[in-house]
Formats: structure tokens, C-alpha cells, sequence
């Protein structure tokens, strides 16, 4: 069982320039599965922006083509699970050998391993037998190897080796014929301003711009209202509101370096140099403020630090702004930033 979906495939990938590299990568990767330069192939970007798509879009290709080849689809949380499993039942070297066996191993996800040391090990050392044997490694991620955190460097390395592609927002064009496609495979007719309204209106995520297209199916033949912009005002308004409250991590420390134009390592490192520790409790103060993580995870992605020093920042950030009226202006302004 391979565990890919057909409906994900290559002819209802559509390309645009956010997505040309890692779609191109991707049908060479599956022409020459193990055969290019290109492994792994890492596929990386936001949410909702195709990686999982992409990843199954490979894979049912390459079975096309090579029917006798092994692929497997796995998600990195489901492999995990597998693996301590197997250790469970002592089986740590039948789930190696399982793997070692595939012919086109396709891992979603992979920032799920981070911290999970014992799996990154066992992965490290499937990696290393697939690679050897020429066979193809397939990974998706939310960042770029360089962003990782809590990945152990020899596998960072592994997953430089071959090509990392990003997946990046849409533009217009391209989510326009992405809605189109939707809407021609589902047989259904829409007037054209309003592909254009939703398109216009829903600008990252591919995910939520089908919702929004399938919410303004479903109300208008359910409540056989006409689909008119004022309706698509309304369901383009709850996308848009949901994804407002989404705000990570890492988005708040992009958010924060580029207000104080640094980067997010310099961010991140252990100067005590006044600007960047100031930036760098900011970062801790909105990641509690707008994220559910725990201080202590708000610590380990934030330049590994421990929780009683993000508790101290949010302290010293509290007293900062009421003391200090620059310092005010850092947070309001910091704080429309991330509220766009
Ligand atoms: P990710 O894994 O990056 O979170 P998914 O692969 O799950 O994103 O994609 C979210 C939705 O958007 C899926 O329904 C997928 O089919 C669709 N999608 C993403 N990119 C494209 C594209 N270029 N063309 C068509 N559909 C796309
Ligand atoms: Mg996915």
C-alpha cells in the first residue's frame, strides 16, 4: 500500500512562479526516481501552500511510470508512531529493514521530527542505506533546512544534499486558475467577478481558497441563494478573520528582525548587546501573547532558551512599555504588524 492519493497529482498541481521550481524538481525527480541530482528532494512553505499535494503528485506519477517500484507516503508524525511502536514490541529492526527496502521513501512534514531524537537517529539511518542504493527521498517541511530548529545537524546536512524548493504564496493569476480548475472539476459555474473577489481577497493559503469556493457552493445551493459578492464578502470575511488568529512562532521572529532589520540568527544568538536582547524579549513577549506554546517552548524556539528567561522577558517588556515611551512604540507598532 503506497498511500497516495490520485486526486493529488501533477495534471491538478497548476503552476505559477510561486510554484515553477519545486513543480519542475518534481516531475524530474519522478522521470529519474533516484536518478538526478535532486535527492532528496526537500519541498518547503507555509501552510495550505501544496507540499503535501506536491509530494503525493511525485509519487503517483513515478508509479505511473514504474509500476514494479515501491513508494510510500508517509506523514513524519505517522512514522514516528511507528517507530515507537516498534521499539515497543522490539521491533526496531524490522521497521529499519522495512524501510530500507522502499524504492521511493516520500516522508510529509519532516519539522515534526524536531527534538524527537530517537526517530531522527533511525531516520538518519534509512536516509543513509536509501541514498547509498540510489533510491529517491522525498521530503516536505514547513522551513528551509537553514530554519530548522531541534533537527540534528548530520540530518540538516543530509537534507541539503540534494535540492530544497520552496513552495510560495500564489499570485493572483495563478489562484485564479487554481479556482478554476476547482470549479471545473466539481462541474460547477461562477460568474467571473466573483473568482476574481475571492482570489483578490484570499491571498495565502491555496487550502482556504478552495474552502471559501466550496462554503460559496454549499450556501448557495443549499440555501438556493444566488451567489452575489455581498455573499462572497461574508465567507471570504470568516477565512480571512480565522487565519488572522493563526500567527506562529516563527512569523513573530520574522516580524520582529525585520522591524529591527536583523536577522533572525543574530535575533536568536547570545549577545547581550542591548538592541538585540530587547528585540529578542519583544519576539518571547508576542509569542506568548499571540500563540498558545508553553514558555518553555517559546524558549527552545527562540534561540534555546530556558522558560524562567522568557517569563523574564515578558516581565521586562510589561515594564519597558509603561516606563519607556520608545519602547511603547516598538510594541504597538510590532503588535498592528503582526494583527494585518
Ligand atoms: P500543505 O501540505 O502545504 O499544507 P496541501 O498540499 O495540503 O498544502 O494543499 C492544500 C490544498 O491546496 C489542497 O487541496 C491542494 O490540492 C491545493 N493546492 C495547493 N497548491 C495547489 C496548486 N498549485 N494547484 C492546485 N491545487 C493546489
Ligand atoms: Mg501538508
Amino acid at each position: 500500500e503506497s498511500q497516495l492519493n490520485p486526486n493529488y497529482s501533477f495534471e491538478n498541481f497548476l503552476e505559477g512562479d510561486s510554484n515553477r521550481l519545486a513543480r519542475s524538481a518534481g516531475l524530474a525527480v519522478a522521470s529519474k526516481p533516484g536518478g538526478t541530482s535532486f535527492n532528496p528532494l526537500l519541498i518547503f512553505g507555509g501552510v495550505g501552500l501544496g507540499k503535501t499535494h506536491l509530494a503525493h503528485a511525485i509519487g503517483v506519477d513515478i508509479k505511473d511510470k514504474y509500476p514494479e517500484k515501491t513508494v510510500l507516503y508517509i506523514s513524519a508524525e505517522k512514522f514516528t508512531q511507528q517507530y515507537i511502536d516498534a521499539v515497543k514490541k522490539n521491533n526496531r529492526n524490522d521497521f529499519i529493514h522495512f524501510y530500507q527496502i522502499i524504492d521511493v521513501l516520500i516522508i510529509d512534514d519532516v519539522q515534526f521530527l524536531s527534538g524527537k531524537s530517537g526517530t531522527q537517529d533511525v531516520f538518519f539511518h534509512i536516509f543513509n542505506h536509501l541514498h547509498q542504493n540510489g533510491k529517491q527521498v522525498i521530503l516536505t517541511s514547513d522551513k528551509a533546512p537553514v530554519d530548522m530548529q531541534d533537527i540534528e545537524q548530520r540530518l540538516l546536512s543530509r537534507f541539503k544534499w540534494g535540492l530544497s524548493a520552496e513552495l510560495q504564496n500564489p499570485d493572483f493569476e495563478t489562484r485564479v486558475s487554481i479556482l478554476k480548475n476547482k470549479l471545473y472539476r466539481d462541474g460547477v459555474e461562477m460568474p467571473e467577478d466573483i473568482i476574481d473577489y475571492v482570489a483578490k481577497n484570499i491571498k495565502t493559503n491555496v487550502r482556504e481558497l478552495e474552502g471559501a469556493i466550496i462554503s460559496l457552493i454549499a450556501q448557495s445551493s443549499f440555501n438556493k441563494k444566488e451567489i452575489t459578492i455581498d455573499l462572497a464578502k461574508q465567507i471570504v470575511e470568516k477565512f480571512v478573520k480565522n487565519t488572522k488568529r493563526e500567527v506562529s512562532i516563527d512569523y513573530i521572529q520574522k516580524t520582529v528582525s525585520e522591524y529591527f532589520q536583523m536577522d533572525i540568527s543574530t535575533l536568536q544568538s547570545k549577545t547581550r548587546k542591548r538592541h538585540i536582547v530587547q528585540a529578542r524579549q519583544l519576539a518571547m513577549f508576542f509569542a506568548k501573547k499571540f500563540t498558545k506554546a508553553s514558555l518553555a517552548s517559546i524558549g527552545s524556539q527562540i534561540g534555546k532558551r530556558d522558560h524562567a528567561t522568557v517569563l523574564h522577558a515578558c516581565k521586562t517588556v510589561d515594564n519597558l512599555s509603561s516606563t519607556d515611551k520608545q519602547f511603547r512604540k516598538y510594541v504597538e507598532d510590532i503588535t498592528k504588524k503582526l494583527s494585518i
